[in-house]
């Protein structure tokens, strides 16, 4: 895809938002926190393992000579796990490669070092915000190292319901194409990236029917928009799927009228979606940039007539939607 197709649809969109979280120019903070976080745990975890070993090395010399040994060789076997885990952790961030089994280690991550780094950053006074900030900051690169590309069918957009105007009295839960459209609020930009890339949409209101979305649609990806909580659990739930966050922005307080920008979303879609989508999605883009630019200038030809005073539509009757229809 050129520069020129790979546009941010935030021109689709007059709307258009600033990225929070820009996984590509990272901000280092987060990766600072996490590295010291996951060394600290590491550390404590080897600490206990070696604390586990010594206390019976002394008892256990009764049993029989070499049993201490055996015991040693276990513990220390899961120390160099809990080691391998760590470096390999580290070096992924560092160098933004995958290395050692990746995916392993993702799991690693999810299911035994986010629970315990909580707790560490909880005793030095780091708030739970910022290490699930870190965690989603590292999720994201590992999950762009280890994972692939996806048919579209296979990808799952799955958008928090929080991104609906609050004003809107349109019910989008069950079916998100009962929006009107009408650029109050970033679904209208959303639906216009599901038009124009073809992957799974859906707006889920919490934990319970995300789930549900994900056991329904079976997709083999996930790009998610959620806030730091919403984000950091979904990953641990949907894991082993590789999910990919993108942090909503929340300029009204949580979970009201949020937004999120659109060039992230779009361009994690053109990461992970394989080749020959996204040349059918490039083709679909260039007709709704065509088809946009045609209304917009219908729209300032027939202004400006009206303020000359006379309505070109009032003979011919052309245009009278008020809302902008991607194409299907
Ligand atoms: S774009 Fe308009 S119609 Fe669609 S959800 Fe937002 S406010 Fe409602």
């Amino acid at each position: 895809m050129s520069d020129k197709d790979a546009r941010s649809l935030s021109e689709l969109d007059s709307r258009e938002v600033s990225p929070v979280v820009d996984d590509e120019g990272l901000d280092p903070a987060p990766k600072r926190l996490f590295i010291g976080l996951i060394c600290g745990t590491s550390l404590i975890i080897v600490a206990g393992l070696a604390l586990l070993w010594i206390i019976p090395y002394i008892g256990l010399t009764n049993i029989h000579p070499l049993a201490p040994w055996f015991f040693g060789a276990l513990l220390g076997s899961c120390a160099i796990v809990v080691l391998w885990a760590c470096f390999g952790l580290v070096l992924n961030i560092l160098l933004g490669r995958s290395f050692f089994f990746a995916h392993r280690i993702r799991g690693l991550m999810v299911k035994i070092f986010l629970p315990l780094m909580t707790i560490l950053a909880r005793i030095f006074g780091i708030s739970k915000r910022r290490v699930r900030n870190s965690f989603i900051h590292v999720n994201n690169e590992l999950v762009r190292s280890e994972a692939g590309r996806y048919p579209a069918e296979k990808i799952l957009l799955l958008l928090p319901h929080c991104l609906q105007s609050s004003t809107c009295k349109f019910r989008l839960t069950y079916d998100v194409n009962n929006c009107r459209r009408c650029g109050l609020c970033p679904i209208k930009g959303l639906l216009d990236i599901h038009d124009i890339y073809g992957m799974h949409l859906s707006i889920a209101t919490g934990g319970t029917i995300a789930r549900r979305i994900v056991v329904h649609t079976r997709p083999k990806f996930i790009l998610a928009v959620a806030c730091e909580r919403d984000l950091a659990s979904g990953i641990q739930d949907v894991f082993p799927l590789p999910a990919y966050g993108v942090l909503n922005q929340r300029p009204n307080g949580p979970c009201l009228d949020t937004l999120v920008p659109l060039e992230d979303v779009e361009r994690a879609l053109q990461r992970f979606m394989n080749h020959e989508d996204l040349e059918k999605a490039k083709a679909r883009k260039q007709t709704f940039l065509a088809e946009k630019a045609e209304r917009q200038a219908r729209r300032a030809a027939k202004k400006k007539s009206a303020l000359e005073g006379a309505d070109p539509d009032a003979s011919s009757g052309s245009e009278h939607a008020p809302l902008e229809q991607a194409p299907a």
